[in-house]
């Protein structure tokens, strides 16, 4: 025996919670929004990057003249060393003291090697 009065005051109460549990996602995402918006974050971005050049000049030097030496037809891009791949390749450096002695890698092949070698 169901009591239809108590059956929609259940059915009230659920949705009820859904819609405060709704509001207060949306209102969560809102804020991110806010956050990423902000000068704030911005600096705080700026800064990694700069933090991050700062801390690998020569890795920084070394791209720097690749790039020019390939743009100059100084140095020919190969394919992937690994898979062959002709796509758009990257040179890797082993050495950053070395700017010249690259590994020609294309994208997927180069961020598996790198994160070979972070373990
Ligand atoms: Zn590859
Ligand atoms: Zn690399």
């Amino acid at each position: 025996m169901s009591d239809p009065a108590d059956y929609h005051r259940k059915l009230a109460q659920r949705s009820k919670a859904f819609l405060e549990q709704r509001a207060s996602s949306l209102l969560r995402h809102a804020t991110v929004e806010r956050y990423k918006a902000s000068d704030k974050y911005r600096e705080k971005n700026r800064r990694n990057s700069d933090l991050y050049h700062s801390r690998n000049p020569e890795k920084r030097r070394a791209s720097d003249l690749l790039c020019h030496a390939v743009e100059d037809g100084r140095i020919i891009r190969g394919p992937c060393e690994d898979c062959g791949s002709t796509g758009k390749v990257h040179g890797h450096h082993d050495d950053y003291s070395k700017p010249f002695d690259v590994r020609w890698l294309c994208p997927l092949c180069h961020v598996r090697l790198h994160r070979m070698e972070k373990k």
